[in-house]
C-alpha cells in the first residue's frame, strides 16, 4: 500500500511529480542537493496551485492541505519511511546510479523505486540496486500536472506486484498509463526526440530560421508548440542526453545528435531553464536567436 512517496530532484519534473502526488492525498518528501533547492521546488508548486485556485480548480483548503503534506530536505534519511521513491534527478547515468546506491541502504526492503528517466535502461539502473524486482520506470510528461500520460517501463526483473502497484498509482494520480518495453527512450521520446533533432538539423543547414521552423510545424502539422520551442521547454541538456542514449543504445547513425545541439549545450544554453536556448527568454516575450 503506497502512502508516502519520496521524490529525488526538485527540478521541473520533480516538483510536478511532487505536486500531483500531494494533491492526490499522498504524503510527499522532496530531496535535492540542498534544502534550499528543494524548497524552491515547493515554491513552484505553491505558485502553480495558486493559479489553479484562481481558476477555481482547487479549493484554498485542499491547496493548503496538499502543501502541508510536503516535506523537504537534502538528506537521504528523509526518504527512509517512503513506500515508493521516484527518482527525478538530472539525466546523467552516474548521478542516478550514485543516488540509488545511497538510497537503497536507508529504504525499507519492501519499498518500490521508480525512475523518471527519459531514456536510460531501467534494467541497467535496477541491476545496480538491492531490489531489481521492485524497480520500475515511471516516465511522466512535462508539465506533469497538465499532461495525462505516464509511460510505465518494466525492467527485465521487475515483478508483477510492482507493476500493478504503479499502474494503480497512475490511475489514482488521474493519469493514463501505457506500457513500454525497456528499449532506449521508450515510446514517446523514441519518436519525439529524433523529430526535434531533425528540426535542429533543419536550422543548422539553413533550411529555415527558428521562427519559420516553429511556425511551419505549428501551422503545417497542427502541433501546439514548434519543435525548437519544445526543445527549449524540455531542456537542451536533456534533449542531447536522450539523443546520445538513442545513438549509443541503437547504434544507428540516424540518431546522431545535431552538432548545433551539442554546441548549445556546451555553451550552457539549455533553453528556458537557463534563460537562453533557441529563444532568448530575458525579456517579456521569447526572441528567436537565429
Ligand atoms: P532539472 O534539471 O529541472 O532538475 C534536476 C534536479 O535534480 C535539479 O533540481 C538538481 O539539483 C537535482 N539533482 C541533481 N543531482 C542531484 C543529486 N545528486 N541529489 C539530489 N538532487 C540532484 O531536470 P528535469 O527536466 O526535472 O529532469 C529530471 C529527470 O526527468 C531526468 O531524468 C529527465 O530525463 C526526466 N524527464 C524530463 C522531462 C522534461 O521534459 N524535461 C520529461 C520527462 C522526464
Amino acid at each position: 500500500m503506497i502512502k508516502t512517496i519520496g521524490v529525488i530532484g526538485a527540478g521541473q519534473m520533480g516538483n510536478g511529480i511532487a505536486q500531483v502526488c500531494a494533491v492526490s492525498g499522498y504524503d510527499v518528501r522532496i530531496m535535492d542537493v540542498s534544502k534550499d533547492v528543494a524548497d524552491k521546488g515547493v515554491g513552484t508548486i505553491r505558485r502553480n496551485l495558486e493559479r489553479q485556485l484562481a481558476k477555481r480548480r482547487i479549493s484554498a483548503e485542499d491547496m493548503e492541505a496538499a502543501l502541508g503534506r510536503i516535506e523537504t530536505g537534502a538528506e537521504m534519511g528523509l526518504l527512509a519511511d517512503c513506500d515508493l521513491v521516484i527518482e527525478a534527478a538530472s539525466e546523467v547515468e552516474h548521478v542516478k546510479r550514485d543516488l540509488l546506491n545511497a538510497l537503497c541502504p536507508v529504504l525499507k526492503p519492501e519499498a518500490i523505486i521508480a525512475s523518471n528517466t527519459s531514456s536510460i535502461s531501467i534494467t541497467r539502473l535496477a541491476a545496480k540496486t538491492d531490489r531489481p524486482g521492485k524497480f520500475i520506470g515511471m516516465h511522466f510528461m512535462n508539465p506533469v500536472p497538465v499532461m495525462k500520460l505516464i509511460e510505465i517501463i518494466r525492467g527485465i526483473a521487475t515483478d508483477l506486484p510492482t507493476y500493478e502497484a504503479i499502474a494503480d498509482l497512475c490511475s489514482k494520480l488521474g493519469k493514463t498509463a501505457v506500457s513500454a518495453e525497456d528499449f532506449p527512450a521508450f515510446i514517446v521520446n523514441r519518436i519525439l526526440l529524433p523529430a526535434i533533432n531533425e528540426a535542429i538539423y533543419t536550422l543548422y543547414e539553413g533550411v529555415g530560421s527558428v521562427q519559420s521552423i516553429d511556425t511551419a510545424m505549428k501551422l503545417g502539422a497542427n502541433h501546439p508548440m514548434g519543435p525548437l520551442e519544445l526543445a527549449d521547454f524540455i531542456g537542451l541538456d536533456t534533449c542531447l542526453a536522450i539523443m546520445n542514449v538513442l545513438h549509443e543504445g541503437l547504434a544507428d547513425t540516424k540518431y546522431r545528435p545535431c552538432p548545433l545541439l551539442v554546441k548549445y549545450v556546451e555553451a550552457g544554453w539549455y533553453g528556458r531553464k537557463t534563460g537562453r536556448g533557441f529563444y532568448d527568454y530575458s525579456g517579456d516575450t521569447p526572441i528567436p536567436t537565429r
